[in-house]
């Protein structure tokens, strides 16, 4: 997709704020911005000459300066398991992936905010593609549209929105935060702000304005509680080492309710980060944080050097967390039969970085 069409502007992820000034500088009233998010959020059309509430005058001139832009579906794959993986092109040079993961009490979007990713944490595939570009608000968006026209078609929910696929979501601050602002909106998809999660590699200085700025909930991928090895696995530690990054996760809590926490991210790479010590490293690290952990089974990809840990290791790791009073969960790996999991997302990205060269 792009936001080019002689120079149109795609209405689709501006805020409702972006839509009054969109509307008022066509001296168009406020409850034009409620007509057209009515339409694209809560009733899926697309198409200017559908919207019957506006006037034909208004639907003339929507068509000329304006478009609702969606990228095209390249492909779909199911898994056995029900997942579904997309993969989205977006210009020629860039895809990007997201998947669905139904359960039994809710449907889960798994969705992308980069093409690529510019850090570079060895255990995940998409940081071997390198980086491109950031995801408009409009990208991301229609990520959710494109989904939940197919979930629906097959009479599932899609009740929860992460922010876990391909790039680093707060090195794109703007357009995402913008996103979760129309996941929140009552006039889009009014989600609730327990819905809808947003997943960091740790850039600190963004978690603190997104503590002041935003509602959902906060997950934080940590992968060791130690600074020297989580500087091999999460290289943007370096920058950012574990003290700080713990600091401004304070932070985020004392803005909220009593009941916040952060989801702790953490992959068990065999032999690297899944021993006894390193358990005891990440108990003392968060016993007197309001956190819950969640286990992560590797995924395996292409050229890794990395291997999962054992099932009995991951148990034994959950149940020493778990004695000690840290609310601990192993993820399921879901859809690996369509490399749909967890760190496999790769689409298709034209590399600027030139890590790979
Ligand atoms: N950049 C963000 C969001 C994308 S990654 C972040 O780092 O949080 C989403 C989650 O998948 C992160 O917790 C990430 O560490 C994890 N992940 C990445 N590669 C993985 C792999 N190969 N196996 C299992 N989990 C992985």
């Amino acid at each position: 997709m792009q936001e080019l069409g002689n120079f149109k502007t795609n209405l689709l992820g501006l805020t409702q704020a972006q839509l009054d000034d969109f509307f008022a500088q066509l001296g168009e009233k406020k409850f034009r911005t409620q007509q057209i998010m009515q339409w694209l959020y809560q009733k899926e059309i697309f198409d200017f000459d559908q919207m019957l509430n506006l006037s034909q005058g208004l639907r003339d001139k929507l068509k000329k300066i304006a478009c609702l832009d969606l990228p095209k579906i390249a492909s779909l794959h199911r898994s056995s398991d029900g997942t579904i993986k997309w993969v989205l092109d977006l210009d020629e040079n860039n895809a990007i992936e997201m998947v669905f993961i139904p359960e039994k009490e809710r449907g889960t979007l798994c969705i992308s905010s980069q093409v690529g990713c510019a850090l570079a944490c060895t255990f995940c595939s998409t940081a071997q593609q390198g980086f491109n570009r950031n995801l408009t608000t409009a990208e991301i968006m229609a990520q959710i549209l494109i989904a939940k026209k197919e979930v629906n078609s097959q009479n599932k929910r899609l009740s929860n929105v992460v922010f876990m696929g391909m790039g680093e979501p707060l090195l794109n601050e703007e357009a995402v935060f913008n996103a979760t602002d129309l996941l929140l909106d009552d006039r889009a998809y009014g989600l609730s702000r327990r819905k809808v999660t947003l997943s960091t590699s740790g850039v600190v200085p963004a978690i603190k304005r997104f503590a002041d700025t935003s509602s959902v909930s906060l997950a934080i991928s940590l992968h060791s509680a130690k600074d020297s090895l989580r500087d091999e696995l999460v290289p943007i530690n370096k920058k950012y080492p574990i003290e700080k990054l713990m600091e401004v996760c304070q932070y985020y809590l004392d803005k909220g309710d009593q009941k916040r926490h952060i989801l702790f991210e953490y992959v068990m790479l065999s032999g690297v980060n899944d021993g006894n010590e390193d358990a005891d490293a990440l108990i003392k690290l968060l016993k007197n944080v309001s956190a819950k952990v969640n286990l992560i089974p590797f995924n395996v990809f292409p050229k890794t050097i990395y291997k999962c840990s054992s099932a009995d290791v991951i148990k034994k790791f959950q149940d020493r967390l778990h004695n000690a009073g840290i609310k601990t969960m192993t993820r399921r790996t879901r859809g690996d039969d369509i490399v749909a999991a967890c760190g496999q997302l790769a689409g298709e990205v034209n590399d600027k970085t030139k890590r790979n060269l």
